[in-house]
C-alpha cells in the first residue's frame, strides 16, 4: 500500500470525476438510516448483516444489492441528503468537479417515485456543494439498458420540459446482451435535447460494442472501455480521436473484469496515447473513492506524475465551460508545484 504522504497528496490533488453514479454513493449506513426513516424493510437489519453482502462474484451480483438498497431512496430529502454525502467525500478526495449519473428507470418505473421530484433532490444537493465545496458539475441522466425501453422513453418525456437542467444521456446498468444498437433513437432525441452524449461500453462487453457506441450513439466519452485492448484498429482509432475513457480500477478489481490491479491495462493505454481517466464508479460498493483509485495505481507502480496527467485528461475530459477548465487547470499548476512536480 502507498504510504500515508502519497495517499494525502493523492486527497489533495484536483480533480475531476466523470464516472460515478450517485446510487451507488448510498453507504450501508446511510441506506439503514433511509430504510428506517421510511419505513422500508431490508432483509438485512444491522450493519454487519448488510456489509456481508458486498462481496460480488460479477456485475450482476453487484447489481441485485444496488437496486434492492435503491428502494430506501424515497422523497427529495434522501435524494438531497445522498447528494451532499457524496459531495462531502469528494471535496475530501479533490474532487473539484463532477459529472454525476442517475438512475430515474429505477426511481421512477421501479419504485414509483415523482421524475421532478427526484431530479429536484439531487439538483438541490448539487447547489448546496456548490456553495459549500466549489465543487461544479451536473447530472447525467442514465437509461438502463436490461429494463423495458418503454420505460426510458417515458423517462425521456418526462425530461424534456427540463432538459435545460440534465448535462447528458448516459447507458449504463448489465450490459451483456443489451448492445448500443438498442438504444439509437434514445440517443439520438438526447442530442436533440441538446444534451452530451456517454455510454457505458466495453467493460464485461466486448470491443464492438464500444465501436457501436461511437458509430451509433456519437459517444463523446466511453465509460470503462477497457476491452479495446483487445481490438487494436479500435484502440488506435480511441488514441487518435481522443475519445476519452472514464476507468474506474477498484470497480473493476471487484467485479472481477480484471483479476489483479497489476493487469489493468491504464498505464499500457496511456504509453499508447489514450486518454484515460480516473473514476470510482460506486464507491460506496467497491471500495473506495476518487483518491483510493489514484492510490491503487500508485500501488502497482505508476508515478506522481503520471497519476497527475490522469487528474489533468479528468480537467480536459470534463463539460465543464472553458474558463471553469481553466480555473481546475490553474488549481491542478499549483499543487503540482507544491509537490516538487
Ligand atoms: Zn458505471
Amino acid at each position: 500500500m502507498v504510504d500515508g504522504k502519497i495517499r494525502q497528496a493523492l486527497e489533495t490533488m484536483p480533480k475531476s470525476e466523470l464516472h460515478l453514479h450517485i446510487e451507488g454513493t448510498l453507504e450501508p449506513e446511510l441506506a439503514l438510516t433511509l430504510a428506517d426513516r421510511n419505513g422500508v424493510t431490508l432483509p438485512w437489519t444491522d450493519i454487519d448483516g448488510l456489509r456481508a453482502q458486498y462481496e460480488f462474484e460479477n456485475l450482476q451480483s453487484f447489481l441485485e444489492l444496488y437496486y434492492a438498497l435503491m428502494k430506501t431512496l424515497k422523497t427529495k430529502d434522501d435524494f438531497k441528503d445522498l447528494m451532499l454525502a457524496y459531495l462531502t467525500r469528494a471535496n475530501a478526495n479533490g474532487v473539484r468537479h463532477a459529472e454525476i449519473f442517475f438512475d430515474p428507470q429505477v426511481h421512477v418505473c421501479t419504485n414509483g417515485l415523482d421524475f421532478d421530484m427526484v431530479l429536484d433532490g439531487l439538483l438541490e444537493g448539487l447547489e448546496i456543494g456548490r456553495e459549500r465545496f466549489d465543487i461544479s458539475g451536473g447530472l447525467i441522466l442514465s437509461i438502463v439498458r436490461d429494463m423495458d425501453i418503454d420505460s426510458a422513453n417515458r423517462i425521456l418525456d418526462m425530461a424534456a420540459p427540463r432538459k435545460t437542467e440534465i448535462l447528458g444521456i448516459g447507458l449504463d446498468s448489465a450490459e451483456v446482451g443489451y448492445p448500443p444498437a438498442e438504444f439509437i433513437d434514445q440517443f439520438a432525441r438526447a442530442r436533440d435535447f441538446g444534451w452530451h452524449c456517454v455510454a457505458h461500453a466495453g467493460e464485461e462487453g466486448p470491443a464492438a460494442y464500444i465501436r457501436d457506441a461511437l458509430n451509433l450513439l456519437h459517444a463523446e466519452r466511453i465509460d470503462h472501455g477497457i476491452h479495446i485492448q483487445d481490438d487494436r484498429e479500435l484502440l488506435e482509432r480511441v488514441a487518435r480521436d481522443g475519445v476519452p475513457l472514464t476507468c474506474c480500477p477498484l470497480s473493476n478489481l471487484r467485479l472481477q473484469v480484471v483479476h489483479d490491479m497489476r493487469e489493468h491495462p491504464i498505464p499500457r493505454f496511456l504509453h499508447e496515447g489514450v486518454v484515460c481517466t480516473i473514476n470510482s464508479d460506486d464507491p460506496a460498493y467497491f471500495g473506495g473513492y476518487a483518491a483510493a483509485n489514484y492510490a491503487a495505481l500508485a500501488d502497482i507502480g505508476m508515478s506522481m506524475e503520471e497519476l497527475a496527467s490522469l487528474a489533468k485528461n479528468s480537467i480536459d475530459a470534463s463539460f465543464a465551460s472553458d474558463d471553469r477548465k481553466t480555473q481546475l487547470h490553474a488549481q491542478l499548476a499549483t499543487w503540482r508545484t507544491q509537490h516538487g512536480l
